[in-house]
């Protein structure tokens, strides 16, 4: 379901260790310790560095895995900095049950919008050499690529990619 990536930061679980978070804390509801629906893949530090259900409940953040979760619609970024959309207290208890704005997060968006900055500038680049004004389809498609599901904090990508009307 999420492409081997965190289900709250999204960083790839590919290489770090990975593990399954319980969504509704045990403590908090023992008889969903064995549900499937409230297991969910998560990178080490997301499972535990979160607050625990009494400080922050889950139920007051973004659940990942809801058929209706929007989370670009209280989640979004100032290039790698997580930040809750317009206030958001649905967003800020997100980022601060599972500290997504942590430096080593920082550090990995920061590294994958480097990526993407690199990309924009190498399209800029073959649209001056070629006397163009807009992208070629070819190019959004690239573009387009860091905001696949399967493409790690594709979330920051598919903010930044609405800033750039995309
Ligand atoms: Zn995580």
């Amino acid at each position: 379901m999420s492409h081997h990536k965190c289900f709250y930061c999204e960083q790839s679980t590919k290489q770090t260790q990975r593990e399954v978070d319980h969504y509704i804390d045990v403590a908090e509801d023992p008889t969903r310790a064995f549900s499937w629906e409230n297991l969910y893949l998560s990178c080490w530090e997301c499972n535990h560095q979160k607050q625990p259900h009494r400080a922050i409940s889950a139920t007051c953040c973004v659940d990942p895995c809801a058929p209706d979760a929007q989370p670009s619609a209280h989640l979004m970024f100032e290039k790698e900095l997580i930040r809750a959309r317009e206030g958001s207290a649905q967003g800020l208890a997100t980022i601060k049950k599972y500290k997504l704005d942590r430096k080593d997060l920082d550090h990995k968006r920061l590294k994958q919008l480097q990526l993407f900055n690199e990309a924009l500038v190498r399209i800029k680049d073959a649209q001056i050499a070629d006397g163009r004004k807009d992208m070629n389809e070819n190019e959004k498609a690239v573009l387009r690529g860091f905001c696949q599901p399967d493409f790690p904090f594709s979330l920051m990508f598919k903010v930044h990619l609405e800033q750039h009307r995309l």
